[in-house]
């Protein structure tokens, strides 16, 4: 059903592939409470994404890193939106998806909540305000069952951090530390990935100078917020041009 005002649907039918994780099951579980959206198929492992893909206008994937560029170049030869929740993708996965999305929209976000697309921009903004002379750290922890580390919320945390500083980041990182390290340098970026017990996912970011120590958290208690941050993208990014954007966009934050 389409209106004559505007390109995307009145109902956007969607498919959700990763479907038995918990993710997955979060996305089913949300879905009914976005009046816009239909879920057509919910699909896993083995299951057959090309046949079902005219039934619906979107894909959301959160399912597993060497599966995304797949649903994104199936996406993009049947001409579907795609939204991806997946995190942990290489370098050459994430090459693939890039070139999927020179001919669909897409919206790849490491985090749908509201609560850290807020983060990330205050991230941003703290970094500009403080300066060279404050040290960086980020902190993030996770469910035991977590297979990816750090958690792609934590990279695009560092990703901020290294843009504002201008820094290289695979010069820059530092994982954890061990041993006789030597003193810290000013130009390292820390980052420490803990798991344990059932932790949806908590990152901190920590800026610390002589004298004072600025700590931005966020802590998400619920997948639920993941979840529908991905069924409102969803709804918004059919009918867009191709293009990869993020969940500011989404939230009209640029
Ligand atoms: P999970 O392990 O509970 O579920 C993953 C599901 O994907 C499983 O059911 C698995 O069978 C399925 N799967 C694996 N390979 C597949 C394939 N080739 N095709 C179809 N399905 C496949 O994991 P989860 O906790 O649900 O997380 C899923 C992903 O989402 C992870 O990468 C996680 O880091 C990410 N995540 C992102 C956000 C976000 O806001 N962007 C939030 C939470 C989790």
């Amino acid at each position: 059903m389409f209106s004559p005002f505007c390109q995307s649907p009145l109902v956007t039918r969607i498919i959700i592939n990763g479907s038995k994780g918990r993710m997955g099951q979060a996305l089913l579980a949300c879905a009914g409470n976005h009046s816009g959206l239909q879920v057509v198929a919910s699909i896993d492992v083995g299951d057959d994404l090309v046949s079902l893909m005219p039934q619906a206008d979107a894909v959301i994937d959160f399912s597993h890193h060497d599966a995304t560029a797949t649903v994104a170049s199936l996406c993009a030869a049947a001409g579907k939106a795609l939204v991806i929740g997946t995190t942990g993708h290489n370098e050459m996965e994430k090459a693939s998806i890039r070139a999927a999305a020179v001919k669909i929209p897409m919206v790849w976000a490491s985090n749908y909540s509201t609560g850290v697309t807020t983060l990330f921009w205050l991230t941003r903004k703290a970094a500009e305000i403080l300066g060279p002379s404050f040290d960086l750290e980020v902190l993030e922890m996770h469910h035991r069952l977590k297979k990816d580390a750090p958690s792609g919320t934590a990279t695009t945390l560092l990703e901020i951090l290294g843009d504002v500083r201008k820094v290289q980041l695979d010069e820059a990182l530092r994982h954890g530390r061990q041993g006789i390290v030597g003193e810290r340098t000013a130009s390292e970026i820390g980052i420490h990935a803990i798991r344990g017990g059932d932790v949806v996912g908590d990152h901190t970011v920590i800026f610390a100078a002589t004298g004072e120590r600025v700590e931005l958290t966020h802590k998400a208690s619920s997948r639920d917020t993941f979840a529908n941050g991905a069924l409102r993208a969803s709804g918004w990014v059919v009918g867009r041009p191709p293009g990869i954007y993020d969940m500011q966009d989404v939230l009209g934050l640029r």
